[in-house]
């Protein structure tokens, strides 16, 4: 499932193309009521995100909110690629622009009707800072840490990915709780989280420092097994101590991590 730097790179994308632009073409999935016309005469005025939310605003007030969950994909380019899968909408400006398959999870608000945004911190957002995202993870101090990250009320955008790297680069095991952990070692994870979500928007996708995807991709190391510190990488050894990385689950998704490093 897409993260929060997905949503937001698919969200500046869509943003380049339509917003303070003529809409060439709209199309909204069919059990939107709306009137299609009005909505695109009158134009989008901003594309927004927060967490894995993204919704889109248009000239009349309306908002068209988006989740991808499992299934939708966006495309973008010059003009609609082929695909297989059912198209949902499209948003189309004078160079181009975005086409939605497959979501289900698309709704049209009336003027004055704000989404409803999960309630945690996005770490994308350049209000957000290690100090208040620390704070907020202390809000429930005695969850474990490695379902509460995963829970978009705490943090918006984070998914497994993120979850998995952050949790190793602070040296942090998920059975701990918030209470459980030093105000340093706090701090660490917070910034992690901020780290890491900037860090993947900024490289699409990658989490690790870019010298060391660099090296990896030398070493022909694929993509997949070099992007991330410990995601996907069971059996590989350990970036910091060489022991290899092991899968286990924790809230019911794959949990990757080197139980070495990790306290
Ligand atoms: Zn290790």
């Amino acid at each position: 499932m897409p993260e929060g730097p997905e949503i937001r790179r698919a969200a500046d994308r869509l943003d380049a193309y339509v917003t303070g632009k003529p809409l060439i073409e709209l199309e909204l999935p069919d059990w939107v009521d709306a009137d299609s016309t009005a909505l695109r005469d009158s134009g989008i005025t901003a594309v927004r995100t927060h967490g894995k939310l993204m919704w889109v605003e248009f000239g009349t007030g309306h908002a068209l909110t988006i989740h991808l969950q499992l299934y939708g994909r966006w495309r973008f380019g010059r003009v609609e690629p082929a695909m297989s899968r059912s198209r949902r909408a499209a948003f189309v400006g004078p160079q181009g622009g975005g086409w939605l398959y497959s979501a289900t999870d698309v709704y049209l608000l009336p003027p004055g009707v704000s989404p409803e945004r999960p309630r945690g911190l996005d770490p994308l957002h350049p209000e957000t800072t290690a100090a208040t995202l620390a704070t907020r993870l202390l809000a429930s101090p005695r969850r474990q840490i490695g379902s509460q990250l995963l829970d978009q009320n705490v943090v918006a955008g984070i998914g497994n990915y993120l979850r998995c790297d952050a949790l190793f680069l602070a040296g942090v095991a998920p059975e701990r709780r918030a209470i459980d952990l030093s105000e340093s070692r706090l701090n660490a994870l917070a910034a992690a989280l901020l780290l890491l979500s900037r860090r993947s928007l900024a490289t699409t996708g990658i989490t690790i420092n870019s010298e060391l995807f660099a090296d990896e991709r030398a070493a022909r190391i694929p993509r997949r097994f070099a992007r991330h510190y410990v995601y996907g990488r069971a059996g590989h050894p350990c970036r910091s101590c060489g022991r290899p990385i092991t899968r286990e689950t924790i809230a019911a998704r794959p949990f990757y991590a080197c139980r070495h490093c990790q306290r």
